[in-house]
């Protein structure tokens, strides 16, 4: 078995800021990641533009320079944490997805899969720090056919989506997002949007001017006031301010959430918050489990620029608890 003063699982944004941190502070540690580094990253839609600039995505004082300062993409992002990850040569083991983790005196075992041969592995480690972000548990509707297989809670890349029928359902960021870039792509868009305007909704202000302009070019179809009724292999059966009721499509689009995933947490005897997400002191970001702390955006902290000065509070208690020990 491996030992370590601290484990940090998850090698995203926040985890890697976790680990610049935890080197700085002279800890033994190591982070495990199920996939490679940022695989969250690596799972969001090709070509995808942050909607925060640059700085606010830089982690460890490392600049983040973009050209002509735009902000910057998925793949700008992937580059970036990348090199800052060979630049700290953090110890991150990659493709080890953690499966559960076991409470002892000493303080946690973890029980490990490490790909590609599925080979069990364990840790022991003083301190655990969860930073295992919201991706990946997308949430689905709850209508009839909503696991239809055109019924999509994730997109790769737009030209999937050319000269073909699609509803988006949504009002954030991801759904407006998405409806300007599968209309970019030549795909016939509709946004179905719960609110009765689009102002209304939770766009920023440069996504909702960019789907109104495509708007204005009948590129985009709002839908306003929207209830999906039931989900069809051709339509959609909706009830909205246009007075539409049935709807043909070749597919729908359902980008209407995250959810944590608990199965790490639960079994620890970890508190659930009203949202969801795991419980935490403030001022040090640990959960009722004495030792096991959380960070990033499994801890309500959703942009990158407010995680990453948190996640020292965490390295912080966490160094103060292993010295004291
Ligand atoms: C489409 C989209 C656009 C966004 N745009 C912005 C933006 O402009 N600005 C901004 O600040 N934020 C943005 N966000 C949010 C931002 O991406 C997240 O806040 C950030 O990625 C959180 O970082 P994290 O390290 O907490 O988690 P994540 O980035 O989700 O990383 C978690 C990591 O943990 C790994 N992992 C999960 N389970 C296990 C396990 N059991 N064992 C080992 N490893 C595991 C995953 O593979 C992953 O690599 C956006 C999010 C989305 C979905």
């Amino acid at each position: 078995m491996y030992r370590h003063e601290l484990i940090v699982i998850g090698a995203g944004p926040v985890g890697l800021a976790a680990g610049i941190e935890a080197k700085r502070a002279k800890l033994d540690f190591l982070i495990l990641e199920a996939g490679t580094v940022c695989q969250s990253l690596v799972e969001y839609p090709i070509g995808m533009r942050f909607f925060s600039p640059a700085d606010e995505l830089a982690i460890g004082g490392y600049p983040f320079p973009t050209p002509h300062d735009e902000k910057p993409t998925r793949e700008m992002a992937l580059n970036y944490y990348r090199k800052v990850a060979s630049a700290e040569d953090l110890p991150i083991r990659t493709y080890e997805r953690v499966e559960r983790i076991e409470r002892d005196d000493g303080g946690f075992t973890l029980h490990a899969t490490r790909l590609p041969h599925n080979t069990q592995v364990r840790y022991h480690a003083r301190c655990v720090l969860v930073c295992t972000g919201i991706w990946g548990k997308e949430k689905r509707l709850t209508v009839e056919g909503a696991a239809l297989p055109h019924v999509l809670t994730r997109y790769d890349d737009p030209i999937r989506f050319w000269r073909r029928r699609v509803l988006i359902v949504g009002s954030g960021n991801s759904a407006g997002e998405a409806a300007i870039r599968l209309a970019d792509a030549d795909a016939q868009v509709w946004l179905a949007v719960e609110p009765p305007a689009l102002e209304q909704c939770k766009f920023r202000p440069f996504i909702l001017r960019e789907i109104q302009l495509r708007v204005d070019e009948s590129r985009i179809a709002p839908l306003t006031d929207t209830q999906i009724l039931r989900i069809q292999p051709e339509c959609v059966d909706l009830r909205c301010a246009q007075g539409i009721e049935s709807l043909p499509v070749d597919f729908v689009l359902t980008l209407i959430g995250l959810e944590p995933n608990r199965s790490l947490l639960e079994p620890l005897g970890v508190a659930f918050g009203a949202d969801g997400k795991p419980a935490h002191d403030p001022q040090t970001y640990e959960t009722n489990v004495p030792g096991l702390f959380v960070g990033g955006a499994l801890s309500q902290d959703g942009f990158i620029y407010v995680a990453r000065e948190r996640v020292r509070l965490a390295i912080e208690a966490i160094r103060e608890r292993i010295r004291n020990r």
